[in-house]
């Protein structure tokens, strides 16, 4: 008996009964890796559309209209996320006004030269966004930078402030990620610029520090954006009303699916199920999006 393949996927026929754009998602091949224990290279999620046909397959069976693409990344190479650069740029060139790309960059030093030449790629058509994350190294709280590290952070934080377009950070609890550094980039230079906290903070701990600072951050006219992708039940419940009730940062909440690394459904119907009035999750699942990205497409 040979193993069963699995379904190919198929487009939605009568789609999800809502306009969804997805501000999180990510494109490109990863290579298996011995991740953890694992005694030989595994490969833990599926690879991330390649191809323009690719991507419009995987927006179509998800009944995503709109997407803003990111490079897949997750194993310990430094080099192989500047390495899908090229194919968010072009993706981003082929989207026929739907897709939208965030090229990777780095604060590290070592990365001085990729970082330089992702900078080059900025003014291509439909880069609106950039991507960091500190899985790969490094750490988000400025305290701890050397002059190298706070000199090449502010390169790259110039560079998205002259063209107004949010960074995308990875957030997660504890080490390089954790929320607490983020509020420390957030107090420098969050007035200027644009800063897209992925994961709603980061856990249980990154959630709880962002909720009680919410108020604070958006009265105080800090630039903080959201994303709802691997956010747990009780803080996306909690911020949603919380938006509905007091209107305080309502254009600053994004639906993103994360996949290939999340996926969809859960994440579509954390928002859809909430309890809150329509207004809030229309625009949650494509108005601020519009607002903020898509409407910067040419
Ligand atoms: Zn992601």
């Amino acid at each position: 008996m040979g193993e069963k393949l699995a379904e190919p996927e198929k487009p939605l026929t009568m789609g999800i009964g809502r306009k969804v754009y997805s501000v999180h998602n990510h494109v490109g091949r990863l290579e298996p890796w011995a991740f953890y224990e694992a005694r030989g290279p595994i490969s833990p999620a599926d690879p991330g559309p390649e191809t323009a046909e690719e991507l419009d397959l995987f927006m179509k069976c998800r009944g995503i209209e709109k997407t803003l693409i990111i490079p897949n990344y997750g194993i310990p190479i430094q080099e192989q996320p500047f390495g899908h650069n090229e194919l968010v740029a072009s993706l981003s060139q082929q989207g026929e006004g739907k897709v939208a790309g965030a090229l990777w960059m780095s604060g590290l030093p070592r990365n001085r030269e990729l970082t330089e030449g992702a900078l080059r790629m900025l003014d291509r058509p439909n880069i609106l966004a950039i991507k960091m994350s500190y899985l790969l190294g490094g750490t988000a709280d400025p305290n701890q930078w050397d002059g190298q590290t706070l000199r090449q952070h502010e390169t790259i934080f110039r560079a998205a402030i002259e063209r107004d377009i949010p960074i995308h950070f990875h957030t997660s609890p504890g080490g390089g990620s954790d929320i607490t550094g983020f509020f420390e980039i957030i107090k420098r230079w969050g007035k200027d610029l644009k800063i897209h906290l992925v994961h709603m903070g980061g856990g249980v701990s990154g959630h709880i520090r962002l909720l009680s600072q919410w108020r604070d951050l958006i009265e105080g006219g800090y630039n903080v954006y959201l994303d709802t992708s691997w956010a747990i039940g009780f803080a996306v419940r909690k911020l949603l009303q919380e938006l509905d009730r007091t209107g305080i940062g309502v254009d600053r909440v994004m639906f993103g699916c994360d996949e290939p690394w999340s996926d969809f459904e859960s994440e579509f119907w954390k928002i859809q199920g909430a309890k809150i009035s329509d207004e809030i999750k229309e625009r949650i699942f494509w108005g601020n999006a519009e607002a903020q990205y898509f409407s910067k497409l040419v």
